[in-house]
């Protein structure tokens, strides 16, 4: 059983006399820089000017610097900046001007598990990642709750890198809900797949054929979206208060027996099969090297695909049926 870390386990006095840089304030950057704030920890924000992150920053009270500048005066740098733009600037702005025997942090372990960014040894190198989108960090912190987080170390120049990055947990309202550690090639393995596999490239395509098929074949295209699209947050909901069992509960017996013939004839030995193919580019390299080489020659099939899916009837149906409902954001 894997051990969860909670309030009294991490010591934020360890964070004392430290100044922590967050490059970027984004939806990760801005969450960890407030929160650090009200949690007493001095911290420099860095945030290139121009957009709407600039004007945030300065609107919550910061002085934004530019990274090399933050980079300077910081005892602790966190990179929040998207994973493939870290390796550029850690490469400008960060290498040349971070102080010996510092403290570098991350939210994901891309870099360093593909070997993006190789620190020197006098670094320590150690993961602080909630696991949660950067605004829930936030607003959790502000209700007096927390999203966990994952904790790993990579270098342990200090000898005190764990405790280190416990404080930091600490500090943005991660052992509130619970810290666990885990390590960068398990995090940055783990997280890709889920994204790739369930969370985002199943789930899209599974809500989208599930939708298809449905018109296809002559049913009205409003409720084919409530039925493939609109429920599914509602069916998670219920996993995520009680898990499958309380899913089940709740939905009627004839969606439950449903559920058992029918869930391994979408879900085959084939898919199973791909998904291990899927792990096994993620493991290999093949998919971070992919990614890479799309941003170097500008995205063309990124670009491609969100307009393929931005023009899908499914994205026009439902934006027409949102836009009466006064629960969703527009
Ligand atoms: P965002 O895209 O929300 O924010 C990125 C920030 O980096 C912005 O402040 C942006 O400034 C700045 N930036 C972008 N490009 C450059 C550049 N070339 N030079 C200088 N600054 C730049 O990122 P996220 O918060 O989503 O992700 C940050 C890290 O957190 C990543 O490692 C990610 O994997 C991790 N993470 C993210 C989660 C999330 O919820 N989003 C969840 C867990 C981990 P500007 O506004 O000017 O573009
Ligand atoms: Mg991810
Ligand atoms: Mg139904």
């Amino acid at each position: 059983e894997a051990k969860m870390y909670y309030e009294s386990d991490a010591d934020l006095n360890l964070l004392n006399g430290k100044t922590i840089a967050i490059l970027g304030y984004g939806s990760q950057g801005h969450a960890h820089a407030l929160n650090l704030r009200d949690s007493g920890v001095r911290v420099i924000v860095a945030q290139r000017e121009g957009g709407a992150n600039y004007k945030k920053a300065v609107e919550d009270g910061w002085k934004p610097v530019s990274v090399a500048e933050a980079v300077k005066q910081a005892d602790w740098v966190h990179i929040l900046l998207p994973d493939e733009v870290q390796k550029k600037v850690w490469d400008e702005d960060v290498l040349p001007n971070i102080k010996k025997n510092a403290i570098l942090s991350f939210s994901h372990g891309f870099n360093i598990r593909y070997k993006r960014i190789s620190p020197n040894a006098d670094l320590d190198v150690i993961m602080i990642a909630p696991k949660g989108p950067g605004h829930l960090v936030r607003s959790q912190y502000e209700e007096g709750k927390g999203v966990p987080c994952l904790i790993a170390v990579e270098q342990n120049a200090s000898g005190k890198a764990k405790e280190l990055a416990l404080a930091y947990a600490k500090g943005i309202g991660g052992t509130r809900g619970g810290v666990l550690e885990t390590t960068f090639t398990e995090e940055t393995e783990t997280d890709l797949f889920g994204e790739q596999a369930v969370l985002c490239g199943g789930l899209v395509e599974l809500i989208n054929s599930g939708f298809e098929t449905l018109v296809a074949a002559g049913y009205q295209p409003e409720i084919a979206y409530f039925e493939c699209c609109h429920e599914v947050k509602l069916i998670v909901d219920l996993i995520f208060q009680g898990g499958i069992g309380r899913m089940n509960y709740s939905i009627s017996d004839t969606a439950e027996y449903g559920e058992y013939v029918t869930g391994k004839r979408i879900i085959t030995d084939e898919t199973r099969k791909e998904m291990k193919a899927v792990l096994a580019d993620i493991q290999s390299g093949k998919f971070a090297d992919n990614w890479i080489k799309e941003n170097e020659t500008g995205r063309p099939n990124f670009k491609k695909s969100r307009e393929e899916i931005a023009n899908r009837l499914i994205e026009n149906v439902g934006a027409r049926l949102r836009s009466k409902m006064s629960w969703a954001k527009k």
